[in-house]
């Protein structure tokens, strides 16, 4: 039996591990369209954007692994098209057939558009190593950066160039930063800690040009101000890579679809990944995260070789903003009332339900609480929700009641 994986990223490079780890002996393709071998993105906008880890720190596994598991690994190799009846996938000029194959193909930052200057020299988006390569000497004490939008990217971006002397200005568009994953007490809490910093933290504010020659040098708001700036992060938020299963006569709908067991509509073709969009909870999403890509990934890998088990989600993610581990445990959709819960020293949680039922929990350096709340959500509990409010309750004593 042969597998083909399009995509080297996380989810690729979990699929492809996850299969000789399961013991399957037969041949696996994994197609990378870029230079490197798989790596991880998080320190991109964290660590590594701060200049704080080595590149070789990036990379899953050395490139020795995939040699010594007889992991076909080709590097700069784009997959051009899927044909799903002949079961075989074009790529650098080659036919290669399968038996089953996995999309992997993870997601591309939205940018702006070129008709509002998204397309001048010094404006950058966060998504590959050749992404922060090309923007880091841009990095000098006093220059001034914007960045466009008050996701966690875009905060992460706020909070490494502000360590690093720059002037920063960061846009929001909608009333609140990270107001499509948070709670407004979470937004409270992040813009309090970037003003801190220094960040200049504008919202309701829309871009509406960038200005320049050739170069970036100016921004035009909304409002009609204009700033004069150095450089430009945008981080706006991404799109699911799913063209290439599209024209293959997959189903996709903003993500290519998948069910359970991570199952295309096409037989023997499987997805997983930031590019999947999966069932959950009466509903369908994609879940842009590492615990995601990791587990669905797995999930699909043995799937493959025969175990016939759905993926179920047990969300969690991370941010690192200045000294703040922001951790975060379940998903809050539908929430409808915050439960704030004081930590030791600045440290704080915030509880999510949805009337007396537990849905999620960000922890802002307090790990107790993130293991505490991630742990209850695994097991389907919901502690009261006085008792998570009393700075007195022993949170670990809430699991064993
Ligand atoms: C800057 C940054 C910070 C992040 N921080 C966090 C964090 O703190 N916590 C967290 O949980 N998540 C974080 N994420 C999200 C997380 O990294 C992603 O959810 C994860 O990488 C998704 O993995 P993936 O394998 O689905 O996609 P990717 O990692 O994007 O990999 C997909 C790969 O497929 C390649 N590809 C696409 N099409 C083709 C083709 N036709 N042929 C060959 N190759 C192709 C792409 O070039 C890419 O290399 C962050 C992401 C970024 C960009």
């Amino acid at each position: 039996m042969g597998i083909v994986v399009i995509g080297g990223g996380q989810a690729g490079a979990s699929l492809v591990a996850k299969l000789r780890a399961e013991g399957f002996e037969g041949d696996i393709t994994l197609l990378c369209d870029e230079p490197v071998p798989p790596y991880q993105r998080p320190p991109l906008s964290k660590a590594y954007l701060l200049g704080e880890m080595e590149e070789a720190r990036l990379y899953l596994r050395p490139e020795s692994f995939y040699t010594d598991h007889r992991i076909d690994l080709r590097l700069n190799t784009r997959a051009e098209s899927i044909d799903t009846a002949a079961r075989t996938v074009t790529a650098g000029g080659e036919t290669i057939p399968y038996d089953h194959l996995a999309l992997t193909t993870g997601s591309t930052p939205r940018r702006l558009p070129a008709a509002i200057g998204g397309d001048l020299h010094g404006v950058y988006t966060v998504r590959t190593l050749s992404d922060v390569d090309a923007m880091a000497p841009e990095f000098i004490e006093g220059r001034r950066v914007l960045i466009v939008g008050g996701g966690y990217i875009g905060l992460e971006a706020a909070a490494v160039t502000a360590k690093r002397g720059l002037h920063v200005t960061l846009l929001e568009a909608a009333p609140r930063i990270l107001q499509r994953v948070a709670a407004p007490v979470t937004s409270d809490w992040f813009r309090a800690l970037h003003r801190a910093h220094g960040v200049d933290i504008r919202e309701s504010t829309g871009l509406d040009r960038l200005l320049g020659d050739r170069h970036v040098e100016a921004a035009r708001l909304a409002d009609g101000t204009e700033l004069p700036v150095d450089f430009v992060i945008v981080g706006i938020g991404i799109a699911p890579n799913a063209a290439l299963a599209q024209s293959a006569g997959i189903a996709c709908e903003d993500g290519i679809l998948v069910d359970d067991h991570g199952r295309t509509s096409a037989p023997g073709v499987w997805a997983a990944g930031d590019c999947a969009r999966l069932p959950y909870r009466g509903q369908r999403l994609r879940l842009e995260s590492v615990q995601n890509a990791i587990d669905q990934a797995e999930a699909v890998a043995r799937n493959i070789l025969g175990a016939d088990t759905p993926y179920i989600p047990q969300p969690w993610f991370w941010s690192d903003q200045y000294d703040v581990h922001l951790q975060i445990a379940g998903l809050n959709l539908g929430w409808d009332n915050i439960v704030v819960r004081p930590g030791e020293g600045d440290s704080v949680s915030h509880w999510y339900y949805a009337g007396d039922t537990l849905l999620a929990v960000d922890a802002m350096n307090d790990s107790r609480a993130y293991m505490v709340g991630k742990r209850l959500l695994e097991g389907g509990r919901s502690p009261a929700k006085a008792e998570i409010a009393d700075p007195a309750t022993n949170l670990k004593a809430l699991l064993k009641s």
